[in-house]
């Protein structure tokens, strides 16, 4: 029996070094040698007008909602199906998580259902690029625009994801990327903030709030010649240590994401056939104009009985598979700010049928092989039980 791990991180080899350099270079706290390269390095991959490294994607969302003045009685749309993050950085400045519900095909945010939400009271709206294929955003956007309210694109599956030749993190007013050790491109905790406007103002603002409220960044510019505390904030900045490691990982950036595209075209070229069956409902599509980074290979079943099944007898068999987000609407903390479980079924129903297999750049033929006999084989016995009740 193989032992297959669900995530695997990829290193390029370059880790180790740039570590070390890091050390050497003796300036190890944040905004060091390489925090500056890896800025650089996706505002020239991504033709980003700002990129501030940021300790996790959590962080980055927090930032945004200082940045747009989020305060309490406001409210920011957002689709259930997604990580406590993205409801945490809107609670934490007192307003309110509104919860939409996602579109069938691909379990990003229903532009429709947003557009239903909103009040006099909506702010922003994050739209979540989930598994790395990017929601509609120029519908999203033009709802948004039409309705006076910010984009925060939450593009922490997304980096290296584009959408019409536009990169996520890249289409709203700001986009909050990840690259904690279980996204595509990892420092281990890691993240940025992705700033789109020109306007210098609030690109001061958020140096402000990465440093503790000091305009530190600007001294360390040479535009001042001392730096003092003139505002709120915290300190979001990330050691230049996970940086050097960071910028060892996005130096291989293409090379990660064509392995990850070889795992996702082999699952689904050897998978498609198993849609005409009784068992499963979807697989990922990528669409035309949305290039994907390939973060989640998912199969979606028919009702939550089957995925749990699956789950099972893959683990029985070496196998790591994982379901994914709990809806935030029917968690503990969903139901204290007054949603119930039973609302925005299409979510409840993705979210308890839906299934991860293993993906990542070292995964083998012979594994992803062994992957999908250990399919077909379940689903022979899936069949077998149905027809022992039809009997
Ligand atoms: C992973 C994730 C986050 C949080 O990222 P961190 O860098 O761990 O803070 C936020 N939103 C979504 C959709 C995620 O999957």
């Amino acid at each position: 029996m193989l032992k297959i791990d669900f995530n695997k991180t990829y290193l390029s080899g370059k880790e180790n070094e740039y570590i070390t350099d890091a050390l050497q270079r003796g300036s190890i706290s944040g905004d060091g040698y390489y925090t500056a390269r890896v800025s650089e390095l996706l505002e020239e991959k991504f033709d980003l007008n700002r990129a501030l490294m940021t300790t996790s994607a959590t962080h980055a969302l927090e930032m945004a909602a200082q940045l747009i003045g989020l305060k309490t009685g406001d409210e920011v749309i957002m689709p259930s199906f997604t990580f406590s993050s993205t409801a945490n950085a809107v609670l934490k400045e007192g307003a309110r998580p509104v919860f939409a519900e996602i579109k069938r095909n691909s379990f990003n945010l229903d532009p429709a259902d947003f557009e239903s939400k909103i009040t006099s009271k909506t702010k922003a709206v994050i739209p979540v690029h989930y598994a790395g294929i990017s929601c509609e955003m120029d519908l999203i956007r033009e709802i948004a625009a039409k309705n006076d309210i910010y984009v925060i694109e939450d593009a922490a599956h997304a980096v290296n994801s584009f959408y019409n030749g536009e990169p996520a993190g890249g289409m709203g007013d700001f986009g909050c990327y990840s690259f904690h050790g279980s996204k595509n491109f990892v420092s281990g905790e890691g993240g940025a903030l992705v700033i789109n406007s020109q306007q210098q103002k609030l690109i001061q603002k958020a140096e402000v709030i990465r440093e503790k409220g000091t305009n530190r960044s600007r001294f360390l510019r040479g535009e001042i010649d001392k730096y003092s505390w003139v505002g709120e904030g915290s300190s979001y900045l990330p050691s230049d240590i996970l940086m050097a490691l960071l910028f060892a990982q996005l130096q291989e950036i293409d090379y990660i994401t064509a392995q990850r595209k070889r795992v996702f075209d082999y699952y689904n070229q050897n998978l498609k056939k198993f849609l005409d069956g009784d068992f499963i409902d979807l697989l990922p599509v990528v669409p035309a104009v949305k290039k994907s980074n390939y973060h989640i290979y998912y199969l979606k079943f028919k009702n939550q009985k089957i995925r749990d099944f699956v789950l099972k007898e893959l683990k029985a068999r070496g196998i790591e598979a994982a379901f994914h987000f709990q809806p935030l609407h029917a968690s503990p903390m969903g139901k204290k700010l007054g949603y119930q479980a039973e609302d925005l079924q299409l979510t409840n129903q993705v979210a308890s049928s839906l299934l991860r297999l293993p993906i990542y750049p070292e995964l083998s033929r012979r594994e992803l092989d062994y992957i999908i006999q250990a399919l077909e084989e379940i689903f022979c016995s899936l069949n077998r039980q149905v027809e022992e009740v039809n009997d």
